[in-house]
């Protein structure tokens, strides 16, 4: 068999690029070790899609910006999937970045292509979910939307295949040799070894991108990164007004408190991971850091005994030198060969910018594919409703 574009992983990027192909009329395959799509890293996220107010701290405008254009794509497009939520930033005595900075912070926000913002009045404080009102100067409520992120990646891949795409799931991607102008890959599936070629091949495999990168002759050079590690922990209870954005007392880290469906979730954390992505799971003193934030700010009582569930991501960060907070959250497509590659990796990025990274992994290659006609425009291409 022979395909213009094979993609290894069925995350969030490899649904995104699967989508982007098929809709520009490429022969796409896409391959994932999983019995389902979504379950790497593009089922433990926050579940947002947003621009991310705190990125505008490290001057990451771009990014904000096309987040916050997609979200308004995501709205219009899968409006059964993406919804808008009211976010409310309590401001205390204590918190790092007082009213004026957070004011400040919302009105470029807003000028990105938020959805403006205002102050919620003392008087309305007490409907706030039992939020703690001692030492509360102000709070902030401005809008963002939420996402069920797994089903958002098994609802981009499945219009994927509806413009023709194939998949193959359960599948180790085990081998390629790019040597003779054509990618000859090798994966496994049932316990037997299957061979197609594609002309390039797409690392889409999150944490997992420098180990699909060890199976590639010849190798293609890596780029150095670190794995991080976010937890949330998902708490019996309810929380009707939206999502808060608070600050963790000790390091003065975003933690959000948020509703999903009909629970409590709680996350995130930031900790080095240096195992197998496979393995990654909660710790401990992650699951004591997010019950004790919660129990900071809200007063109805949580402890171990209300965990419904928990479970933790990987994120991965270039390694730059700088702080894990100030490492850019851009996406990097990464080539082997600068004018003719045949592999290429998407390191990092975004639940939210999924469709806009895809439609650049096609722009990339576009000169290198033979010539093929487009059969949609995913800019404003619906998502499928898997639910009805
Ligand atoms: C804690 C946390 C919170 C986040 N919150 C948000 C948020 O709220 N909003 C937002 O926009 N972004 C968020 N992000 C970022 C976002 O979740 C990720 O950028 C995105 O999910 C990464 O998707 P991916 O497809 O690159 O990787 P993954 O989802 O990990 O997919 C990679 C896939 O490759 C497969 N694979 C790997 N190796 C092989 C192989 N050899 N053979 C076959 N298949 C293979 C894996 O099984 C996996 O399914 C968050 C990230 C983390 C960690």
């Amino acid at each position: 068999m022979e395909y213009d574009i094979t993609i290894v992983g069925a995350g969030i990027h490899g649904a995104g690029v699967a989508q982007a192909a098929a809709a520009a009329g490429y022969k796409t395959l896409v391959i994932e070790q999983y019995k389902q799509p979504g379950l790497g890293t593009s089922s433990r996220s926050s579940k947002l899609i947003h621009g991310g107010l705190r990125y505008l701290e490290t001057a990451q405008i771009g990014l904000v910006w096309e987040c916050l254009n997609e979200r308004h794509r995501l709205l219009k497009n899968a409006p059964h999937l993406v919804k808008l939520v009211p976010f409310y930033i309590p401001v205390y005595k204590q918190t790092r970045r007082g009213p004026f900075t957070i004011m400040l912070g919302l009105m470029l926000y807003s000028v990105l292509g938020g959805k403006g913002f205002n102050k919620i009045p003392r008087s309305k404080w007490n409907q706030l979910d039992g939020l703690k009102t001692d030492g509360l100067k102000a709070v902030f409520q401005y809008w963002d939307a939420q996402t069920d992120d797994r089903l958002l990646t098994e609802t981009v891949l499945k219009s994927a295949v509806q413009l023709g795409a194939d998949v193959e799931l359960g599948c180790q991607f085990r081998h390629a040799m790019t040597e003779s102008g054509t990618c000859v890959i090798d994966y496994e599936k049932d316990g037997q070894t299957r061979t197609i070629k594609s002309r390039v091949l797409i690392n889409a495999s999150g944490p997992w991108i420098n180990s699909t990168l060890n199976k590639i002759k010849p190798s293609p050079r890596k780029l150095e990164i670190d794995l991080i590690q976010g937890t949330h922990i998902l708490v019996s209870g309810s929380q009707k007004q939206g999502v808060y954005y608070l600050e963790a007392p000790q390091d003065q880290r975003a933690v959000l408190i948020m509703p999903w469906y009909g629970e409590i979730l709680i996350g995130t954390t930031e900790i080095e991971y240096q195992g197998d992505p496979e393995d990654v799971a909660p710790t401990e003193t992650e699951i004591d850091y997010l019950l004790g934030v919660y129990q900071l700010y809200f007063s109805q009582a949580v402890d171990r005994s209300h965990i419904k569930s928990s479970f933790a991501g990987l994120r991965v960060l270039k390694r730059d030198g700088e702080s894990i907070f100030h490492r850019s959250r851009e996406t990097t497509l990464h080539v082997d060969k600068k004018n003719s590659p045949m592999v290429l990796s998407i390191y990092g990025g975004k639940l939210s910018s999924y469709r806009a990274t895809g439609e650049k992994v096609i722009k990339k290659l576009a000169k290198l594919l033979p010539k093929r006609t487009a059969i949609a425009n995913t800019r404003i291409l619906e998502l499928p409703n898997l639910k009805s």
